[in-house]
């Protein structure tokens, strides 16, 4: 199966709504909750989590050095 979203911007190659990359299911998406995901893609949605998680403990650091 295959879908268009409308939040896509071809060009960019990347989510309008959320600025950054698709990966569809990913928090904020407009299919978030809705679609039951591949197997592929759930791992794509935990992995950007991670990332996420990473970046957000790596700020806290600095502010707490600053
Ligand atoms: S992340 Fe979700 S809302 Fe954004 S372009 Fe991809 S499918 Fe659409």
């Amino acid at each position: 199966m295959t879908f268009h979203c409308r939040n896509y911007d071809l060009n960019l190659d990347q989510c309008r709504k959320l600025h950054d990359d698709c990966i569809p299911g990913r928090r904020g998406c407009a299919l978030e909750g809705k679609v039951k995901l591949s197997e592929e893609l759930e791992k794509r949605v935990a992995a950007l989590e991670e990332k996420k998680q990473r970046q957000r403990a790596g700020k806290s650091k600095k502010a707490r050095r600053s």
